[in-house]
C-alpha cells in the first residue's frame, strides 16, 4: 500500500506537524522545514528533533518529505542569488538530516534567459556542491517535474535525466512526479493507454527506480498548457480515474503520495479518505 497524505502546516513548531497529519489520516506528510518565503532558515534544535521524532512515531507517520523554499534557484545566473540558493539548500539538507527526513523535494530551477542546457549543468553543479558540503547528511534530493512555466526547467523526462547524468552524485538523486505538473508539461495520463505510455517513457528515460514520491494534484489547465494550477482530484481536467489508477498501481505501492490540492484540511481529509477507499475497494 502506498503511503497517502498531504502537505501539512508547521505553524507553532515543526513538532506539531505529525499530529496534524494524523488528524487527516495521513500515512505520509510533506512539510516546509522553515519559512518557504524567507532566505533565513533556523537550524533545528536537538530538543525539536527529539520531539518531532517522538510525535512522528506516536502518530504513525511512516514517511516525511520536506519541500524546499520557493526562493531557491539552483540554476541562477546571478552569482549572489546562486550563492544564497546553495546556502539555503545546504541548510535545508541539514534540517532534514536533524529531523531524519529521507526525501527533499525541490524545483530544479529557472534558466532566466541563459538557456536550458546552461541551467541543467548549473543545477547539477549546485547539487554536487551542496552534497559535498554536507557529508554527514543522507536525505535523497528529489527533482520535481515542473509544468515548464516561464524559464523553469525540468518539464521533460529528458531534462531530469540530464541533470542526474551531469551530477557526480547520482546515487543521491531521485524524482518526484507531480501529476498536475506532468499533465501541464504535456504528459497525458488520462486514458489507460496514455497512462501506460507515460510511465513506460519515464522508465525508459529516467528509470522507475528513481521515482521516490508522487504529488497527487488534478490540473485546472489543459494538457501541455505549461501552466501550474492545482485542482481537487476529479474536479480538474485529468479526472478521478488517473488517481485511482496510481494508488492501485503495484509499481508504486511503497511510495509516499502527497496531496497539494486546494481547499485546506477539510478537503485533504476528504481526498485522503477517497484515495484509501479506492485502494481497499475494487469498485470502478
Ligand atoms: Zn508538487
Ligand atoms: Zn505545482
Amino acid at each position: 500500500m502506498p503511503f497517502i497524505g498531504c502537505h501539512v502546516s508547521v505553524e507553532n513548531g515543526l513538532e506539531k506537524a505529525p499530529a496534524r497529519g494524523h488528524e487527516l489520516d495521513c500515512d505520509a506528510i510533506q512539510i516546509f522545514t522553515s519559512n518557504q518565503m524567507q532566505w533565513k532558515g533556523i537550524p533545528v534544535s536537538p530538543e525539536t528533533a527529539e520531539k518531532f521524532s517522538a510525535e512522528r512515531n506516536l502518530h504513525q507517520i511512516t514517511v516525511v518529505v520536506a519541500h524546499d523554499s520557493y526562493l531557491i534557484n539552483l540554476a541562477s545566473p546571478d552569482a549572489v542569488k546562486l550563492a544564497l540558493s546553495r546556502k539555503a539548500f545546504i541548510e535545508e539538507i541539514q534540517r532534514s538530516q536533524a529531523l531524519q527526513i529521507p526525501y527533499i523535494v525541490f524545483h530544479p530551477g529557472s534558466h532566466m534567459g541563459e538557456g536550458v542546457d546552461y541551467a541543467l549543468r548549473k543545477i547539477a553543479g549546485s547539487l554536487d556542491y551542496v552534497i559535498e558540503q554536507t557529508p554527514e547528511c543522507h536525505s535523497m534530493l528529489l527533482l520535481e517535474i515542473t509544468a515548464g512555466q516561464g524559464t523553469n526547467v525540468g518539464n521533460t523526462f529528458e531534462e531530469l535525466r540530464k541533470i542526474i547524468e551531469y551530477s557526480v552524485h547520482p546515487e543521491r538523486l531521485g524524482v518526484c512526479f507531480d501529476t498536475c505538473h506532468a499533465f501541464a508539461a504535456g504528459y497525458d495520463l488520462s486514458a489507460t493507454e496514455k497512462y501506460h505510455e507515460t510511465f513506460a517513457r519515464f522508465d525508459d528515460i529516467i528509470g522507475l527506480d528513481r521515482l521516490k514520491c508522487f504529488h497527487l494534484n488534478d490540473s485546472k489547465k489543459p494538457l501541455g498548457s505549461r501552466i501550474d494550477r492545482h485542482a481537487n482530484l476529479g474536479e480538474g481536467l485529468m479526472g478521478w480515474e488517473v488517481f485511482k489508477r496510481i494508488v492501485r498501481d503495484e509499481r508504486f505501492a511503497a511510495l509516499p503520495m502527497i496531496l497539494e490540492t486546494p481547499g485546506g484540511d477539510e478537503n485533504f481529509a476528504k481526498e485522503i479518505a477517497a484515495l484509501k477507499n479506492a485502494l481497499i475497494n475494487n469498485e470502478v
